[in-house]
């Protein structure tokens, strides 16, 4: 039977009412532990969602500090934080929405494949609310190697896309980006966007997330989906497993 006590079962009640979630289903919540890579503007919804639904453990990781022009989107940060760091801020955030949960925060920048090996270990699925390639592409081989999903976020002015990759099923980043697109690969190339494509795109990375961890529901994995808010269309691309991927053939 459940241990929820009575304030948390107050706090999750009316998600325990969902028949896909009940009791059984928020204790997998408060197991769960996930990792985000980035505390930006993806993290910022993608982190609230997770820890209001009563995530156990959310892991935090982003090496930069907080400054006053990213808080058109970030909003786990605010003026009172300009310089410190965002890992720091952002966990400080997070435990005073929801302190029964537990945050850690790594004020560190994880670009390599084995530093994200290291750490993926402590983690059931990641989320990537990072802003490069580099990252994305070190995280794949990652979750490849050590079989753990992720969740993948990118966002662009109105626009935005997200994809779930769970590895042995369907197709991973590098079926869908094969090398480093040479122009988009900077993390410094200031790229305009504004607050609610992060924020949307954030919380259907946070939704992706608590249905793996449930275990219910039809994830996006072998779909691409494209967000465009100024049209508000959103589309759906299939990908498939590419034979020849440098990253998840042959392994
Ligand atoms: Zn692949």
């Amino acid at each position: 039977m459940s241990h929820i006590d009575r304030e948390s079962f107050e706090r999750y009640k009316r998600q325990i009412a969902i028949p896909e979630i009940q009791e059984q289903g928020q204790e997998k919540i408060r197991n769960a532990k996930i990792l985000l890579i980035g505390a930006g503007g993806l993290a910022s919804s993608a982190a609230f969602y997770l820890a209001a639904a009563g995530i156990g453990n959310i892991g935090i990781a982003d090496d930069d500090r907080v400054e006053m022009s990213n808080l058109n989107r970030q909003i786990l940060h605010d003026p009172g934080r300009i310089s410190m760091l965002k890992a720091v801020s952002a966990k400080s955030s997070l435990e005073r929405f929801n302190p029964e949960i537990q945050i850690k925060a790594y004020p560190k920048r994880f670009q390599t494949r084995d530093e994200l090996i290291r750490i993926l270990g402590d983690y059931d699925l990641a989320v990537d609310c990072s802003d490069n390639y580099m990252t994305r592409f070190a995280l794949n081989d990652a979750c490849i190697q050590t079989g753990k999903p992720w969740v993948h976020g990118a966002v662009y002015g109105f626009e935005g896309q997200a994809m779930t990759f769970v590895p042995g099923q369907g197709p991973c980043y590098r079926c869908l980006y094969p090398s480093l697109p040479g122009d988009k690969s900077s993390p410094d190339a200031p790229v305009g966007v504004i607050g609610v494509s992060p924020g949307i795109i954030g919380m259907i990375q946070a939704a992706e997330a608590l249905k793996y961890i449930l275990g219910k529901g039809n994830l996006l994995v072998g779909r691409l989906l494209f967000m465009d808010l100024l049209e508000m269309s959103f589309s759906e691309f299939s990908v498939h497993r590419n034979e020849d991927c440098p990253s998840c053939s042959e392994k």
